[in-house]
């Protein structure tokens, strides 16, 4: 009988009385592993029901006890990391060390979080004016809804959810309806590490979850990550009806290869960040932007290194695993048919690729395209599979005005061994998130990740100081406790004296 996943609401399954449910397939056998249930509006209403209600004691509850929590769930996430990566290669389907890298990456997000009573020190300023002092602090918000995308089931949930409790708000995660098993496992391991009920919650479910989430009254912030249409429709929405936003969107990123650059380490990377998980990262670079001279020579090196990747289960030790559904697969193969028909040069035909793996997996080999120009689709579009394409340019300037065209700026990166020009590029291109000499440079948690133009919407990045200011509000308190009685009537506007 096919497992039921239920959602956890107050530190329990909660079964729900939504009609529909979704379907969880492990990608590497085309098999249906479990159903979901997804959530109706009701059912999000018991979750922001049960998040309201744990807020005021959580808020309330000591720095010190807080950060406490956190620590044993940053030990027991240590400890059992193995579980959950498992987890993640039976939903989404990436290999197992890249699984347990989705979950190294959130675990620092996590260690981040438990210095909250450090980050979250205000400012206290002794005598501002006569007998006047002033102190600032920053308050949570009450509940926020997280609300994540397929390719990164436990790290993008993990951005936000550890600084969202750590600063005393209570949380309710949508992760993306495919791979809704990591979600529900680390809620169990926060009823472990001792989180009081409803801080932590999880439904599952697809647009009407999400919107009920966007627009529920006591809903008071929105972290979303997903494709570009689907975030500007969350920012748009949550926005009007009165919540902070921050909606992360899709991204097709560059790496920009200079003629003088280390050909073999450009090679290396293009292939890793190219391909490594099968192309479904929002920092996998899509497009190689080849710069004078290099070009034949980058080529025929990315070529040779494509051919030695071995593609199947992500269980088997093989260098890429499947595309997540039948649909992604077949996506992915119209865009290689596509960028035949538009006159790319097929190099690497992942189509017919044979994988390492039993059953009906959802498997395209590593693609790789030459002589990609900007008005081909394959160049235009998210593609979100592994599919390379090299464009040929002449110069760095060419370089930097095809990536600064490009909607989207969430990562790009620049292969050089000239300080100078890898100077240039960082200061003159318009991108989030800039490597030199680093494919995919996913900023550590200290920092804050988030792209430009169509690949964020909102103001504030995720994690890093930007995560602490999202889920928080400042108050600036002025006090003064006067020596002696009160100085009488004075109409006129307060001046520091
Ligand atoms: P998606 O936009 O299809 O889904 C994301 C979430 O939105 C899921 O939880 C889904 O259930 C929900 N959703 C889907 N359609 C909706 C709709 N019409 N209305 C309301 N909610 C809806 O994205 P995906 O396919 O799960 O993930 C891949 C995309 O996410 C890619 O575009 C990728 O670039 C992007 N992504 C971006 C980042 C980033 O940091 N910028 C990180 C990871 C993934």
């Amino acid at each position: 009988m096919t497992r039921i996943i239920e959602h956890w609401i107050n530190g329990k399954l909660y079964q729900g009385a939504g009609s529909e449910a979704g379907v969880v397939t492990d990608p590497a056998t085309g098999l249906v592993i479990a159903r979901a249930n997804f959530a109706s509006a009701d059912d999000v209403d018991v979750a922001v029901a049960a998040a309201a209600a744990a807020f005021p004691s959580w808020a309330a509850t000591s720095l010190a006890r807080r950060s406490n929590i956190m620590f044993r769930f940053r030990e027991l996430l240590n400890a059992r990391s193995d579980e959950l990566a498992s987890i993640i290669t039976a939903e989404h389907g990436k290999v197992l060390s890249d699984a347990a890298g989705e979950v190294a990456r959130g675990q620092e997000v996590v260690e981040f979080a438990c210095g909250v009573p450090h980050l979250i020190k205000g400012a206290y300023t002794s005598s501002a004016s006569t007998q006047v002092d002033v102190h600032s602090i920053r308050e949570p918000l009450g509940p926020v809804a997280v609300i994540g995308p397929f390719n990164f089931p436990a790290m993008v949930p993990m951005w936000f959810f550890p600084i969202a409790i750590a600063t005393g708000n209570t949380v309710i995660l949508k992760q993306s309806e495919k791979v809704p098993s990591a979600a529900m496992w680390l809620a169990e391991l926060w009823q472990e590490a001792g989180l009081p009920d409803g801080v932590f919650n999880v439904v599952h479910g697809g647009k009407e979850t999400v919107d009920a989430l966007l627009t529920h009254p006591d809903v008071q912030a929105v972290s979303f990550v997903g494709s570009t249409p689907v975030a500007k429709h969350v920012y748009t929405t949550a926005t009007a009806s009165g919540k902070r936003v921050q909606a992360l969107g899709g991204a097709k990123n560059h790496m920009v290869v200079l003629p003088d650059a280390d050909l073999d380490l450009a090679a290396d990377q293009a292939v890793n960040a190219g391909y490594g998980s099968a192309g479904q990262r929002c920092m996998a670079i899509s497009v190689c932007v080849a710069v004078g001279d290099c070009a034949d020579t980058l080529v025929d090196k990315i070529r040779e290194r494509t051919l030695t990747l071995r593609t199947g289960n992500g269980r088997r030790g093989c260098d890429m695993g499947p595309l997540v559904t039948a649909a992604s697969r077949d996506r992915v193969r119209s865009y290689i048919d596509a960028g035949v028909t538009e006159g790319a040069t097929l190099v690497v035909d992942g189509r017919n690729v044979t994988p390492d793996a039993d059953g009906e997996g959802f498997f395209v080999g590593p693609t790789l395209f030459d002589h990609v120009t900007a008005d081909m689709s394959i160049y235009r579009d998210e593609i979100f599979g592994p599919v390379l394409c090299v464009v040929r340019v002449s110069t760095h300037d060419e370089a930097l005005a095809l990536v600064n065209n490009s909607p989207y700026g969430n990562g790009t990166a620049i292969f050089t061994n000239d300080g100078r020009e890898a100077r240039r590029f960082e200061s003159q291109v318009q991108v989030g998130m800039v490597g030199i000499n680093i494919p995919v440079p996913v900023p550590m948690a200290y920092y804050s990740f988030g792209g430009w133009k169509n690949s964020l919407f909102g103001d504030t990045h995720a994690h890093g100081t930007d995560g602490l200011h999202f889920f928080t509000r400042a108050k600036v308190v002025t006090s003064r406790w006067p020596d002696q009685g009160h100085s009488g009537i004075d109409l006129v506007f307060p001046r520091n004296a």
